[in-house]
């Protein structure tokens, strides 16, 4: 029995690519706490505190914000769920494997899926999603992805939230990669929906994702028609349970939102500005090197995100190679292209707990080492002193996270 079923030891990787991302030690101590009941005072304490720090962290005042049990694909869905009814005219940007996907999840919801089509590693213009928004009859949200993480491309918010309200639509958002990396600013950029998760920038195992209703959103589903066809995601249902009523709706994963806790309340620690410094910093560093590799960079420029960096593979360079190599020699994880991008670029992710200067430098290392021995031809060096010169410009301690307190 010992021998067929061996236990569980699976090996320690330094996590740089597009999700999960390496967990901070305190938020695994986190879940190891003792599992009660899902209407237990002290777990009521823990949902309160929970809502509060997504508050925060959203930067929001939005009374519906918490998170829904299941990754942030399930946040896609209640989104979708919540705010589409059949024949619902929405527009989608579609720049990317998550905006393909969130056109596909609003047409199952009965959707008139209008597409903004950009090429993949490019954003999608403002004026197109103007021009979609006038050829449709009667427009009821617009949907885009902030941080494509198939292509790398940071998504500019502000002026499509206004365009979708000139034109009497709701703007709802795709922050599974953005939240805890770059600003996501829900008030002020006036978003009505918006989902993520906990396995990208916020630094816990993958198993939640946190969303938030605007007041005007909710409102639109205490409109509907007909009833949410999901019942487990429909936002009035879950909001009795983690709203003031505590009405059982389904058992909350308890050692999840331990985990979800603890990763913001690291996350508020450090402070959000201080964080999008360090992902700011650690991916100018990193991007500086891998040009100075001779590699190019495969997001559109003046549009790349920090926590994620899509690099071409050179020609002649064997992609899965690569990528097995750095698993090998160097207990790295680092992700392939997806749909057309397939062996076409690497994308490696710098987000949470492993934006840090150690990662930065190793993967750099590691990337020389091993495309040099490929026949890439490479400077030995040149990336870790451009990726150095970088951090130098920036100041001690530049790109760590704060020290734990001892
Ligand atoms: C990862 C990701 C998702 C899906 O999240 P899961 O946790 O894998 O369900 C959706 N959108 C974007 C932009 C993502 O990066």
């Amino acid at each position: 029995m010992a021998d067929s079923f061996p236990e569980l030891r699976p090996a320690a990787r330094i996590l740089l690519g597009p999700g999960p991302s390496n967990v901070n030690p305190r938020v695994m101590k986190a879940m190891a706490s003792p599992v009660v009941g899902h209407l237990d005072p002290d777990f009521l304490k823990v949902m309160e505190n929970i809502k509060r720090l997504l508050r925060i962290v959203f930067r929001t005042a939005n009374e519906i914000t918490f998170p829904v049990s299941g990754t942030g694909s399930a946040g896609m869905e209640t989104v979708m769920a919540n705010l589409i009814e059949d024949g619902d005219e929405v527009v989608v940007g579609v720049n990317g494997a998550f905006g393909t996907r969130m056109a596909e999840v609003a047409s199952r919801q009965g959707a008139r899926v209008h597409k903004v089509e950009a090429d993949w590693g490019t954003i999608v213009e403002p004026a197109k999603v103007a021009a979609a928004l006038k050829a449709a009859k009667n427009p009821k949200l617009v949907a885009v992805v902030h941080a494509e993480t198939s292509t790398g491309i940071h998504q500019p918010i502000e002026e499509i939230a206004e365009l979708a309200h000139q034109h009497g639509a709701m703007i709802a958002i795709d922050a599974v990669t953005s939240l805890g990396c770059v600003p996501v600013e829900i008030d002020k950029w006036g978003i009505d929906a918006c989902y993520s998760c906990t396995q990208k920038g916020i630094g816990a195992p993958p198993g939640l994702s946190p969303v938030t209703f605007s007041e005007r959103a909710m409102e639109s589903v205490r409109k509907r028609k007909t009833k949410c066809r999901s019942w487990y995601f429909d936002v009035a249902l879950i909001e009795q349970y983690w709203g003031p009523d505590r009405l059982y709706h389904h058992t909350a994963p308890i050692t999840m939102n331990y985990a979800l806790y603890e990763a913001l309340r690291i996350v508020v620690e450090e402070g959000l500005e201080a964080r999008w410094r360090r992902h700011r910093i650690n991916a100018a560093a990193f991007q500086a090197g891998v040009r100075a590799m001779g590699l190019q960079l495969a997001a559109q420029e003046g549009h790349r995100l920090p926590q994620l960096t899509t690099i071409a593979v050179p020609a002649g360079i064997d992609d899965v190679k690569v990528r097995a190599e750095l698993l090998r020699l160097f207990n790295i994880e680092i992700a392939a292209g997806l749909g057309p991008l397939k062996g076409k670029i690497w994308r490696v992710g710098l987000m949470g707990e492993g934006s840090r200067r150690e990662n930065v430098m190793l993967a750099l290392n590691a990337l020389e080492e091993i495309l040099g021995s490929m026949g890439f031809e490479i400077a030995r060096g040149r990336a870790l002193t451009a990726a150095d010169d970088a951090y130098s410009a920036e100041g001690t301690g530049a790109g760590e996270p704060p020290a734990e307190a001892p």
